[in-house]
Protein backbone atom coordinates (compact mmCIF):
# COMPACT_ATOMS: atom_id res chain seq x y z
CA UNK A 1 0.00 0.00 0.00
CA UNK A 2 3.15 2.36 -0.41
CA UNK A 3 2.45 4.79 -2.48
CA UNK A 4 -1.74 4.86 -2.37
CA UNK A 5 -3.25 7.35 -1.22
CA UNK A 6 -6.91 6.96 0.89
CA UNK A 7 -9.74 9.13 -0.50
CA UNK A 8 -12.97 10.70 1.55
CA UNK A 9 -15.77 12.18 0.29
CA UNK A 10 -16.41 15.75 1.69
CA UNK A 11 -18.21 14.59 4.55
CA UNK A 12 -14.85 12.62 5.26
CA UNK A 13 -16.82 9.22 4.06
CA UNK A 14 -14.29 6.58 2.18
CA UNK A 15 -14.69 6.97 -1.34
CA UNK A 16 -11.47 5.40 -2.87
CA UNK A 17 -7.88 4.38 -3.13
CA UNK A 18 -5.53 5.96 -5.63
CA UNK A 19 -2.04 6.65 -6.60
CA UNK A 20 -0.16 9.29 -4.96
CA UNK A 21 0.43 10.68 -8.95
CA UNK A 22 -3.47 11.04 -9.18
CA UNK A 23 -3.88 12.92 -5.27
CA UNK A 24 -1.15 14.89 -5.82
CA UNK A 25 -2.58 15.97 -9.05
CA UNK A 26 -6.16 16.86 -7.67
CA UNK A 27 -4.46 18.82 -4.54
CA UNK A 28 -2.44 20.97 -7.36
CA UNK A 29 -5.97 21.79 -9.03
CA UNK A 30 -7.68 22.19 -5.59
CA UNK A 31 -9.69 19.50 -6.24
CA UNK A 32 -8.52 17.89 -3.35
CA UNK A 33 -7.13 19.13 0.59
CA UNK A 34 -4.89 16.77 1.86
CA UNK A 35 -5.25 15.03 5.50
CA UNK A 36 -2.45 13.51 6.30
CA UNK A 37 0.89 13.00 5.09
CA UNK A 38 3.61 10.59 5.34
CA UNK A 39 7.30 11.77 5.53
CA UNK A 40 8.61 11.65 2.04
CA UNK A 41 8.46 14.43 0.21
CA UNK A 42 8.90 14.86 -3.94
CA UNK A 43 9.96 17.11 -5.55
CA UNK A 44 9.42 19.27 -9.02
CA UNK A 45 11.53 22.08 -10.47
CA UNK A 46 9.58 24.76 -8.56
CA UNK A 47 8.18 23.18 -5.86
CA UNK A 48 8.35 20.22 -3.42
CA UNK A 49 5.58 18.72 -1.27
CA UNK A 50 4.54 15.82 0.97
CA UNK A 51 3.33 12.74 -0.05
CA UNK A 52 -0.34 12.76 1.29
CA UNK A 53 -1.45 9.06 2.17
CA UNK A 54 -5.36 10.56 2.93
CA UNK A 55 -7.05 13.41 1.18
CA UNK A 56 -11.00 15.04 1.63
CA UNK A 57 -12.40 16.36 -1.47
CA UNK A 58 -12.94 19.53 -1.78
CA UNK A 59 -16.97 18.98 -3.17
CA UNK A 60 -19.24 16.19 -2.19
CA UNK A 61 -19.68 14.14 -4.89
CA UNK A 62 -22.61 11.99 -5.07
CA UNK A 63 -22.41 8.59 -6.34
CA UNK A 64 -26.27 5.96 -6.97
CA UNK A 65 -25.45 3.93 -3.99
CA UNK A 66 -25.06 -0.06 -5.10
CA UNK A 67 -27.23 -3.05 -3.94
CA UNK A 68 -25.08 -4.76 -1.64
CA UNK A 69 -25.00 -8.44 -2.74
CA UNK A 70 -26.09 -10.54 0.05
CA UNK A 71 -23.97 -13.38 -0.17
CA UNK A 72 -22.12 -15.91 2.44
CA UNK A 73 -18.59 -13.60 1.95
CA UNK A 74 -20.16 -10.04 2.39
CA UNK A 75 -21.79 -11.81 5.64
CA UNK A 76 -18.85 -13.07 6.73
CA UNK A 77 -16.89 -10.03 6.14
CA UNK A 78 -19.61 -8.11 7.90
CA UNK A 79 -19.28 -10.17 10.87
CA UNK A 80 -15.78 -10.16 10.97
CA UNK A 81 -15.73 -13.60 10.89
CA UNK A 82 -16.92 -13.47 13.89
CA UNK A 83 -19.79 -15.90 15.69
CA UNK A 84 -22.48 -13.51 16.12
CA UNK A 85 -23.51 -15.81 19.28
CA UNK A 86 -20.62 -16.56 21.19
CA UNK A 87 -18.24 -13.78 19.80
CA UNK A 88 -15.57 -16.37 18.76
CA UNK A 89 -13.90 -16.75 15.58
CA UNK A 90 -14.21 -20.42 15.97
CA UNK A 91 -14.00 -22.28 12.09
CA UNK A 92 -15.72 -23.31 10.47
CA UNK A 93 -18.38 -20.17 10.18
CA UNK A 94 -21.97 -20.96 8.60
CA UNK A 95 -24.76 -18.74 8.00
CA UNK A 96 -27.24 -18.58 10.66
CA UNK A 97 -31.11 -17.37 9.99
CA UNK A 98 -31.78 -15.45 13.21
CA UNK A 99 -35.18 -16.30 12.77
CA UNK A 100 -35.13 -19.40 11.05
CA UNK A 101 -36.56 -19.85 7.23
CA UNK A 102 -39.02 -22.34 8.41
CA UNK A 103 -40.46 -19.96 11.07
CA UNK A 104 -40.93 -17.25 8.35
CA UNK A 105 -37.47 -15.97 8.62
CA UNK A 106 -36.39 -14.02 5.69
CA UNK A 107 -32.76 -14.16 3.86
CA UNK A 108 -32.29 -10.31 4.49
CA UNK A 109 -29.36 -8.74 5.84
CA UNK A 110 -31.02 -8.00 9.25
CA UNK A 111 -31.85 -11.73 9.51
CA UNK A 112 -28.55 -13.46 8.66
CA UNK A 113 -25.40 -13.86 10.74
CA UNK A 114 -22.24 -15.83 11.10
CA UNK A 115 -22.10 -18.52 13.13
CA UNK A 116 -19.99 -21.49 14.76
CA UNK A 117 -20.89 -24.93 13.87
CA UNK A 118 -21.37 -25.13 17.89
CA UNK A 119 -23.46 -22.21 18.44
CA UNK A 120 -25.78 -23.21 15.33
CA UNK A 121 -26.31 -26.65 16.43
CA UNK A 122 -27.48 -25.52 20.07
CA UNK A 123 -29.80 -22.88 18.56
CA UNK A 124 -31.37 -25.27 15.99
CA UNK A 125 -34.45 -24.59 14.51
CA UNK A 126 -35.62 -21.51 17.26
CA UNK A 127 -35.35 -18.61 17.82
CA UNK A 128 -32.38 -16.63 19.81
CA UNK A 129 -35.28 -16.00 22.35
CA UNK A 130 -35.99 -19.58 23.07
CA UNK A 131 -32.68 -21.19 22.74
CA UNK A 132 -31.46 -18.26 25.06
CA UNK A 133 -29.10 -17.28 23.04
CA UNK A 134 -28.26 -13.47 22.10
CA UNK A 135 -26.86 -11.42 19.49
CA UNK A 136 -23.47 -9.83 19.68
CA UNK A 137 -25.25 -7.60 17.63
CA UNK A 138 -28.32 -7.19 15.73
CA UNK A 139 -27.66 -7.73 11.93
CA UNK A 140 -28.15 -5.03 9.72
CA UNK A 141 -27.58 -4.11 6.10
CA UNK A 142 -23.47 -2.82 6.71
CA UNK A 143 -23.57 1.23 6.09
CA UNK A 144 -19.76 1.47 4.58
CA UNK A 145 -20.06 -0.82 1.58
CA UNK A 146 -21.56 1.63 -1.03
CA UNK A 147 -18.04 2.85 -2.42
CA UNK A 148 -14.99 0.15 -0.55
CA UNK A 149 -15.87 -3.65 -0.88
CA UNK A 150 -15.28 -5.43 1.99
CA UNK A 151 -11.89 -6.77 0.83
CA UNK A 152 -10.47 -3.38 0.13
CA UNK A 153 -11.99 -1.82 3.63
CA UNK A 154 -10.34 -5.06 5.19
CA UNK A 155 -7.27 -4.46 3.60
CA UNK A 156 -6.95 -0.55 4.12
CA UNK A 157 -7.78 -0.66 7.73
CA UNK A 158 -4.22 -2.60 8.05
CA UNK A 159 -2.80 0.66 7.40
CA UNK A 160 -2.44 2.67 10.20
CA UNK A 161 -2.33 6.32 8.09
CA UNK A 162 -5.87 5.31 7.00
CA UNK A 163 -7.14 3.37 10.43
CA UNK A 164 -8.41 6.64 12.01
CA UNK A 165 -10.62 7.64 8.98
CA UNK A 166 -11.92 4.31 8.12
CA UNK A 167 -13.02 3.39 11.49
CA UNK A 168 -16.22 5.19 12.18
CA UNK A 169 -17.77 3.54 9.28
CA UNK A 170 -16.70 -0.45 10.63
CA UNK A 171 -15.77 0.12 14.13
CA UNK A 172 -16.49 -4.06 14.28
CA UNK A 173 -13.57 -4.88 11.76
CA UNK A 174 -10.66 -2.93 13.34
CA UNK A 175 -7.99 -5.42 13.98
CA UNK A 176 -7.32 -5.70 17.43
ZN1 LIG B 1 -20.54 -19.56 18.33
Amino acid sequence: MRGEVLVLNQNYEPLNICRWQRAVTMLYLGKALPLAHDSREIHSPTTSIRLPTVVRLAEHVKRPLPQVKLSRSSIMARDAHTCQYCGKRTKPLTVDHVIPKERGGKHTWDNVVACCVRCNGKKGNRTPREAGMSLVRPPARPRFIPYLSYSTFTWALRNEAWRDYLEPFAPHLVPH
